[in-house]
C-alpha cells in the first residue's frame, strides 16, 4: 500500500458548497484535496437549462464574488428577481416584496445548478480533485493530535489536519465524528420542472401556500419560469404521472392563472423533503458545511444559501487564525465557527418548519386568519420592506 497523499485540508463531497469551500481555502492559501465521488461536471453549455435552479441570496453572492466567479456566473442566464408575491387563497390579496422598495439592486438571482458546480469546478487549483472515488468507512483517531487518514476506494489514501464533510445530508463524515443529527422526514415531495407562461414574468418570484405546501414559479432568464411544488408523497406521484398537457392544466389551477396559461413543461423531477440539523458541526480534526451539518425545506429557498454561508465563515476563522500563527485546525477555532453557524441556520430552520406548518393547518377560521396576517403586514410598508431587504441578504 502506498505512503498516503500529504494535505492540510480533505474536502469530502464536491458539490456546489464543497467544491466552494475547495476553490475558498485554496485561495486564503491552504493545500486542499476535494473528494467526490461522481464524475467531474461537463465543462460545456447544455442547450436547455438545468431542472435545478436555485435562488441566490446577496450573501451566496458576495463570497462568489470574493471568487472572482460572479461575473462568470451572472453570464450564465442568471436572472434576478424583481419582486416577490406570496398569497394563501387570493392572488388579489397577496403580500408582494419589491427590491426597489427596499432599497436593494434585487431580491436574490435564479442560477443553475450546473453553472454554478462548473464555475467552481474550473476554478479550483490544479491537482485539487480527485474524481469518482469515494470514502471507504473514515475513522478518526482517537488521538487528535494525529492528522486524520482517509482510504479512499481507489486504493489510495490521504493525510489531512482537518477533514470537511460537504457530502449532504447523509454524511459518513458526520457519522465517523460521532455527531449526531436530528430531524424528520416532512412525508411530503418537491416536483420541480420549467415551464412556459402566457404572462411575462418581469423578475417575479411567485409562491402560494396550499395546504398540502408550497408552490412557487420562480423567473427563468429566457421568459419560462421554474417550478418547486412541494406537496404530499402521493399527490406527487399523481403530479408526476401526468401527460404534459394535464400536469399544465393542474399547475395553472394550482396558482389560480396568477402567471397566465402555463404550457410545454419539462421533465419533471422529484425530492424527497426533510428536516435535518446537526448536533454539532465540529469535532476534532473535522468540520461539517452544508446539507451535511443541516437540512432545510425549500420554501423559503435557503439551504444552499446558509450552506454557502458556512462556507465564507469557516475560511474566514481558519484563514484569521493562521494569520495570527495559531493552530487552525484546532478544536477551539473550528468551535468559533459552530457558535456563528449554528445560531443563524438554526434561526432560518425554525422559520421555515414553523411557515410551513402554520399553512398546512386548515381548520375553520385559520386559513382566514393567515390571509388576513399576509395583508396585513402588505399593508405595513416599513415592516414589509425590513422583510424584503432582509431577504435580499439573508444567509
Ligand atoms: C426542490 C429543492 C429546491 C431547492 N431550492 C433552493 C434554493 O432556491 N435556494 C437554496 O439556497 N437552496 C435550495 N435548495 C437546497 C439546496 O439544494 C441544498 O441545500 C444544496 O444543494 C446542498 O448542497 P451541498 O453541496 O451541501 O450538498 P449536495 O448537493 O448533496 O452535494 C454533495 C456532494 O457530495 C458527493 N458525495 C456524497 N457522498 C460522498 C462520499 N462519500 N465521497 C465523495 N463524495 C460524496 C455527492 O456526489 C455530491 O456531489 C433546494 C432543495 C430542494 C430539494
Amino acid at each position: 500500500m502506498s505512503a498516503p497523499e500529504p494535505c492540510e485540508i480533505a474536502i469530502i463531497g464536491g458539490g456546489i458548497v464543497g467544491s466552494a469551500a475547495a476553490c475558498a481555502l485554496s485561495r486564503a492559501g491552504f493545500d486542499v484535496r476535494l473528494v467526490e465521488r461522481g464524475a467531474a461536471p461537463a465543462m460545456t453549455d447544455a442547450v436547455d437549462y438545468d431542472p435545478r435552479v436555485y435562488a441566490i441570496s446577496a450573501g451566496s453572492n458576495a463570497l462568489l464574488e470574493d471568487l472572482g466567479l460572479w461575473d462568470t456566473i451572472a453570464a450564465g442566464r442568471a436572472e434576478p428577481i424583481q419582486r416577490m408575491q406570496v398569497w394563501d387563497r387570493d392572488p388579489a390579496r397577496s403580500l408582494r416584496f419589491d427590491a426597489a422598495d427596499a432599497g436593494a439592486p434585487s431580491l436574490g438571482w435564479i442560477v443553475e445548478h450546473r453553472v454554478l458546480v462548473r464555475t467552481l469546478w474550473a476554478a479550483l487549483p490544479a491537482g485539487c480533485a480527485r474524481t469518482g472515488v469515494g470514502l471507504q468507512t473514515p475513522r478518526f483517531d482517537p488521538d487528535p493530535a494525529l492528522p486524520v487518514r482517509l482510504e479512499l476506494s481507489d486504493g489510495s489514501s490521504l493525510s489531512a489536519q482537518l477533514v470537511i464533510g460537504a457530502e449532504g445530508a447523509d454524511s459518513s463524515i458526520r457519522e465517523a465524528a460521532g455527531i449526531d443529527a436530528a430531524g424528520w422526514s416532512y412525508a411530503s415531495t418537491a416536483v420541480v420542472c420549467h415551464i412556459a407562461c402566457s404572462e411575462p414574468h418581469r423578475g417575479a418570484a411567485l409562491q402560494r401556500f396550499l395546504p398540502s405546501g408550497p408552490v412557487a414559479l420562480l423567473p427563468l432568464a429566457d421568459g419560462r419560469r421554474s417550478l418547486v411544488w412541494s406537496t404530499t408523497e402521493a399527490d406527487a406521484q399523481a403530479l408526476l404521472a401526468l401527460d404534459d398537457a394535464t400536469f399544465a392544466e393542474h399547475l395553472q389551477e394550482a396558482m389560480q392563472s396568477a402567471a397566465g396559461d402555463l404550457s410545454a413543461p419539462t421533465r419533471r423531477l422529484s425530492f424527497p423533503l426533510r428536516l435535518l440539523h446537526a448536533q454539532r458541526y465540529v469535532a476534532p480534526r473535522c468540520a461539517l458545511v452544508g446539507d451535511s451539518a443541516h437540512v432545510i425545506h425549500p420554501l423559503a429557498g435557503q439551504g444552499l444559501n446558509l450552506g454557502l454561508a458556512d462556507v465564507a465563515q469557516l475560511c474566514a476563522d481558519l484563514d484569521t487564525a493562521k494569520r495570527a500563527k495559531r493552530d487552525w485546525s484546532a478544536l477551539r477555532t473550528l468551535q468559533r465557527y459552530e457558535r456563528t453557524r449554528q445560531a443563524e441556520n438554526l434561526e432560518m430552520l425554525a422559520l421555515t418548519d414553523a411557515l410551513g406548518r402554520a399553512f398546512s393547518l386548515d381548520f375553520p377560521g385559520w386559513r382566514r386568519l393567515l390571509s388576513l396576517g399576509l395583508r396585513a403586514v402588505d399593508r405595513m410598508a416599513p415592516l414589509k420592506n425590513g422583510l424584503a431587504a432582509r431577504a435580499a441578504r439573508s444567509a
